[in-house]
């Protein structure tokens, strides 16, 4: 009997991916095929992300796009878009299926229930509030940890909180169990992802440190790098544990927002500039060559053109190696999508096209600094013209011509040069 074909399409943060994978390994455990998003399947599952105006955008025309591959298919839309405005994706045409954060992991039910007769489509109105681990397998090489969930923080500007419920998390023991797990297979690296996860286990009384600590001295991961952390979280002792650790990669990713004291205030975020500054610079005295990325949001309400500049000024006078631009949208539900001073579109997105030009030459300065150093590169699967693709344990990608047996290797390399898509050729040193 041919088996039931199933694609996943996923939106939005690394979160997302590692319980896509979580979701999905239920499905190939009920011999479902896994089939790619653009091949013909029974069912279409979009793992849906509301972060901006733009990744909602992309679910309604992921939803089109199953439709026209196959109109008889199934498509279930999950995730937080779901979990926030049900009734809009249960309009779509040709959507089965709409669950939310907490009953997504009941998709393989739903799906299986198609045609009983039973109500197929779900609302997804609690907030979410059990805790799931997860985490992705998709290339063998790396994968995406999942150890925090949720933010009990209410940015302004953030839906997150709503569609995600409060911050929670597993003990460390049990959050060392599953990363046991993980260390059992090939892969070699881990990267630690979550909603906020410098939050980690306050619920239960721990910490994140505790959790890094208890990582540090797992064996069988070799590499392990730390997604976003809150610039007032990543204190000094978790700065120092990296900078010691043998395992925990020289790579930090800070969310700045905004370099104004003001708008950080109007953001409701919890530090002001001077703290990121600290954090940057304690990294960079103890790490001279991590790499730094910033998260930054520009057009916010109010946004001045003197807060803009200020905004400017700050990040380019840090040693940060690259930016996440957002360009402010409106988040139904937020504080701040009623905030007097909203801005003209082309006011966002000639700010924005700044930053991502100060984000090219950071970039730049950074690869500059490292031409001629000698770094550790894990070689991943994918093939691109002949080539394959690796990062260095501080985070510079890399390219050499493909080669089966490097595949998941660790391997020193010297760089050489980078091209202007921003990857090293390298020579290998011996
Ligand atoms: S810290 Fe702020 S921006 Fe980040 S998820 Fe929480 S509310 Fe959203």
């Amino acid at each position: 009997m041919n088996k039931k074909k199933i694609a996943f399409q996923t939106f939005g943060c690394k979160l997302n991916f590692a319980e896509t994978s979580a979701i999905a390994r239920k499905f190939t455990d009920a011999d479902y095929e896994m089939v790619d998003f653009k091949d013909h399947a029974n069912f279409y599952v979009i793992h849906s992300c509301t972060v901006t105006a733009q990744a909602e955008k992309k679910t309604r025309a992921a939803i089109r796009q199953a439709k026209r591959k196959n109109p008889e298919a199934a498509v279930a839309v999950i995730g937080c878009y779901s979990q926030l405005r049900p009734e809009e994706l249960k309009s779509q045409q040709g959507v089965e299926i709409v669950l939310g954060n907490s009953d997504k992991y009941d998709l393989l039910s739903h799906i299986e229930s198609l045609g009983t007769g039973k109500e197929s489509a779900t609302s997804a109105t609690a907030r979410p509030v059990s805790y799931e681990p997860g985490f992705s397998m998709g290339d063998r090489t790396r994968t995406f940890f999942k150890v925090q969930d949720g933010c009990d923080y209410f940015c302004t500007f953030c839906a997150i909180p709503f569609a995600r419920g409060r911050s929670r998390s597993a003990t460390v023991a049990e959050t060392l169990e599953v990363a046991a797990k993980i260390s059992a297979t090939e892969v070699k690296e881990i990267i630690l992802t979550g909603v906020n996860i410098g939050d980690f286990g306050r619920q239960n009384n721990e910490t994140f440190l505790q959790l890094l600590q208890g990582l540090d001295q797992l064996n069988g991961i070799e590499r392990i790098r730390i997604s976003s952390v809150e610039p007032e979280l990543l204190n000094d002792e978790i700065i120092r544990l990296v900078a010691e650790s043998k395992k925990f990669m020289p790579h930090f990713h800070i969310p700045l927002q905004s370099g104004t004291d003001r708008i950080l205030e109007l953001m409701k975020r919890k530090y002001k500039r001077g703290v990121f500054k600290q954090r940057v610079d304690f990294i960079k005295q103890l790490m001279p060559d991590a790499c730094i990325a910033a998260d930054v949001i520009t057009g916010f309400p109010g946004e001045t053109e003197e807060d803009f500049a200020q905004t400017f000024d700050f990040i380019q006078s840090l040693p940060i190696s690259y930016l996440h631009v957002f360009t402010y949208s409106k988040r139904p539900g937020t504080k701040a999508a009623i905030m007097a001073g909203q801005l003209p579109d082309t006011v966002k997105q000639h700010r924005s096209r700044l930053l991502h030009q100060l984000s090219d030459e950071k970039k730049n300065i950074f690869y500059n600094e490292n031409r001629g150093t000698i770094r550790q590169v894990l070689w991943e699967s994918d093939i691109e013209n002949g080539f394959m693709h690796g990062f260095t344990d501080n985070y510079i990608r890399c390219k050499k011509p493909h080669d089966l047996n490097s595949v998941n290797q660790i391997e020193s390399v010297t760089l050489l040069e980078h091209d202007t898509d921003g990857t090293y050729t390298i020579s290998i040193a011996r």
